[in-house]
């Protein structure tokens, strides 16, 4: 896991999602949805970091494509939006029995 974390309410050890609060950004459980805490956006993993992760779960561009519209990936953002965007598309293929499928 690039970012774990061991979530106070529900106590799964997971990664979580991330989403905007205003100018910050929060994490959320990836279990129960609850607050976890914000998070520094500079920590943010890199596209190209992310982009490797998910080559990690599944070496095929087909799946890849396939996953993105299963979650409703947008493509075409920029900046904090496209990290955001990856990392859930990151977390879908983590969850979606796609991994060393
Ligand atoms: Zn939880």
């Amino acid at each position: 896991m690039m970012i774990p974390y061991e979530c106070h309410v529900c106590g799964v050890v997971d990664e979580a999602k991330f989403v905007y609060a205003g100018p910050h950004i929060k994490q959320l459980c990836n279990a129960c949805g609850k607050y976890v805490k914000f998070f520094n956006k500079a920590l943010i993993p890199d596209v190209k970091e992310i982009k490797l992760s998910i080559w990690g779960i599944k070496k095929d561009v087909e799946t890849i494509e396939q996953a993105k519209k299963e979650c409703g990936f947008v493509d075409g953002l920029t900046g904090l939006d496209e990290k955001i965007q990856y990392w859930r598309l990151y977390l879908y293929m983590r969850s979606a029995d796609y991994e060393n499928a």
